[in-house]
């Protein structure tokens, strides 16, 4: 780390509010600052190599220096830098976006609307799914239903949505017509020999039994992550999906797939709907969409909801929602190449094969005497720590001693996160897992 009142450190410690980190703190220990990266790697200011077992924030899936992305984004830059989509205006490369998204789409969709990040996604879903009922003559179906340490974003509407305690605390969430459903994670949840489908059947019970409280008719969707990232990682258990589904179907209650992680084939199908029959109304992507090389999310919508929309922004005379940057020609032309080069070079394929080799070897690690539970699908995994006294302080420490021995991961509080790039390679994984067991066994030595 350079030091010095004008190093980076220095001035990113004077002038720069972080997310998702401690600011008080972050005026003691500053921050790593990254300068380039090489396929999984990036490398700090000081030249030190590391592998981002994150792909970032779960989203870089082609690895950080993808010359094409590059070349997809000057190309567009040159042609036509920016145009929007109000008014009836729109250009090539979002009209061929539209159309691949919806050629590729895991269930008949109808449209797609662009916005440019998970949470605006999340947060015009619900004014969407508000909108709808209201053109349907149902004004009081406005309830939407997420799940505990479900992951949804952070603006005002999508926060709320989540179902993490930091992103409610201090800042006055969640806004009304936000209910929050049990998580689906077996290893914590579930009962003394209860079996993991019986702890499905209790899952879809609660939701059940949330429906009738507040009134079937009050309900416009469920939310959820096929795989929940943020939370911690946690897989659906086995026929989870099948029984909610059939619970929002016998109440006519739309369902919202929230595939900002998982699309594009983390779970090693292009969409996690695909890995667990899912059927969704609203299916929300972002992230690996441009492998986060350009600001861009979007949701497709399937005839069902765009229908009343339509009739309501026809009977008011305007649809009266858009951002400037919706559907950016660069974001969207960003998209069209990485999707063609995961196509191309068959990543999803290596997302299951690699993948399942990933899971091995954290599975390997599940009998290591600080691990409770090793879990994942595809190219995502945890490992999830014994806690300490204090719940989260392992799993930070867990992150420091990884992060000296080159492998950035992230703990949410004591689980550990792998997410690696698409194109990882069986070699990296075992360079990765190698750091990992060394470091639990540091980390024993250390134990808080
Ligand atoms: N939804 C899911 C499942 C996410 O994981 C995230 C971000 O991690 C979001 C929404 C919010 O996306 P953004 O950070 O782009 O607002």
């Amino acid at each position: 780390m350079a030091s010095g009142m004008n190093s980076q450190e220095a001035r990113d410690i004077a002038y720069h509010l972080h997310s998702y980190t401690n600011a008080a703190r972050h005026l003691e220990v500053g921050p790593l600052v990254i300068e380039r990266g090489e396929g999984p790697y990036v490398f700090d200011n000081g030249g030190n190599r590391y592998f981002e077992a994150m792909a970032g924030l779960w989203s870089v899936g082609l690895g950080f220096n993808e010359q094409r992305l590059v070349d997809a984004a000057t190309r567009q830059m040159k042609a036509l830098p920016f145009y929007h989509s109000f008014s009836h205006k729109s250009h090539g490369p979002v009209i061929d976006l539209a159309e691949k998204l919806i050629s590729i789409a895991p269930v008949p969709m109808s449209k797609i609307y662009f916005t440019n990040s998970g949470s605006e996604a999340n947060d015009t879903v619900v004014k969407l799914l508000w909108y709808r009922s209201n053109a349907l003559g149902q004004p009081q179906r406005k309830k939407i239903i997420s799940r505990l340490r479900g992951y949804h974003g952070v603006t005002v509407a999508s926060a709320s949505l989540t179902g993490l305690p930091n992103n409610h605390r201090s800042f006055d969430l969640p806004i009304a017509n936000v209910l929050h459903t049990m998580a689906p994670h077996f290893g914590s949840e579930g009962k003394e020999g209860e079996s993991e489908e019986e702890f499905a059947t209790r899952c879809a019970e609660e939701l059940e039994a949330l429906i009738q409280r507040e009134g079937p008719d009050t309900i416009a969707a469920f939310i959820a992550e096929p795989v929940m990232g943020a939370g911690g990682v946690i897989v659906p258990p086995r026929t989870y999906w099948e029984k909610i589904q059939a619970v929002l179907k016998r109440h006519d209650i739309l369902l919202v797939a929230d595939e900002v992680i998982c699309a594009f084939g983390r779970t090693g199908k292009m969409f996690a709907c695909e890995t667990y029959g899912i059927e969704p109304d609203i299916l929300v992507m972002s992230k690996q969409i441009t492998s986060s090389y350009f600001p861009l999310s979007a949701f497709m919508i399937n005839e069902r909801v765009f229908e009343p929309i339509a009739q309501e922004s026809d009977r008011i005379g305007v649809l009266g929602h858009g951002f400037t940057a919706s559907g950016h020609p660069v974001g969207a032309a960003v998209a069209l190449e990485n999707i063609a080069i995961i196509e191309e070079r068959d990543l999803v394929r290596n997302a299951a094969e690699t993948g399942a080799y990933m899971q091995d070897r954290l599975n390997a690690l599940a009998g290591h005497p600080l691990v409770v539970e090793a879990r994942g699908i595809g190219l995502i995994g945890a490992l999830e720590l014994k806690p300490g006294e204090i719940p989260g302080q392992r799993g930070a420490l867990m992150n420091r001693i990884m992060q000296d021995k080159g492998v950035i991961s992230r703990n949410m509080t004591d689980a550990m996160a792998f997410c690696p790039p698409l194109i990882v390679s069986r070699a990296q994984i075992d360079e990765m897992m190698g750091v990992v067991t060394e470091s639990l066994d540091i980390l024993q030595q250390q134990m808080p």
